[in-house]
């Protein structure tokens, strides 16, 4: 299904280090995308968007510090790579994690608390509305989630649970999403953010 990603963005990178990066290259290889399991800095030259999977940020924080990604990352970002964030990947570029101890890139204005839902809510589905995919609600899957409790001015909130809590955010190239669409077999957000890239 090549068409769905479209000429101009063959090869979508995936941060390999930790979590569950297998699901995201899955789902890009199935939409007819090139993925790349990205595990050293200089790969960061041969993707065309990235993605940073959910796992534990703390660990991926390290690693990444580790293996010398920040600097190249941010480079990369403010060339206009598309970097989106799932979950821990979330909370690994966002400028602001109230009491996080790791490095983390601070790349898009948002504050996301860890693991904001509580024990009750350790894991939970909530079908959103999602202001850039369109179509059916989008059913989302929340697993030890943090929320997205600050959005800067150049932020858009794409997508809120009912009580107002954003779940969704972008910001340019930078998207930032508190669930997995890579455990779901709706693609929308994978083709969403591979059009990201387009100019
Ligand atoms: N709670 C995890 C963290 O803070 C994120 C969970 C996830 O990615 N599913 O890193």
């Amino acid at each position: 299904m090549p068409s769905a990603v479209g000429d101009r963005l063959a090869r979508a990178g995936v941060l390999g280090l930790q979590g569950d990066f297998r699901e995201h290259l899955d789902t890009f290889q199935r939409l007819g995308a090139e993925a790349v399991d990205v595990r050293r800095p200089e790969q960061l030259d041969e993707v065309d968007a990235l993605v940073i999977p959910g796992g534990e940020s703390t660990t991926i924080g390290k690693l990444a510090e580790r293996y010398g990604f920040i600097p190249k990352l941010r480079e990369r970002i403010a060339d206009g790579m598309p970097v989106w964030g799932t979950c821990a990947g979330a909370i690994f570029i966002a400028k602001d994690v109230p009491g996080h101890p790791h490095p983390i890139l601070s790349a898009m204005d948002i504050s996301v608390e860890r693991n904001a839902f509580g024990r009750q809510q350790d894991s939970f589905e909530a079908d959103l509305v999602v202001r850039d995919i369109g179509g059916a609600p989008y059913h989302a899957v929340f697993i030890r989630a943090p929320k997205i409790t600050k959005t800067g001015s150049d932020v858009e909130t794409i997508a809120a649970l009912d009580d107002g809590t954003v779940v969704a955010a972008r910001q340019g190239n930078l998207l930032a999403t508190s669930f997995h669409p890579e455990l779901t077999p709706d693609d929308r957000f994978h083709r969403y953010f591979l059009s990201l890239g387009k100019k």
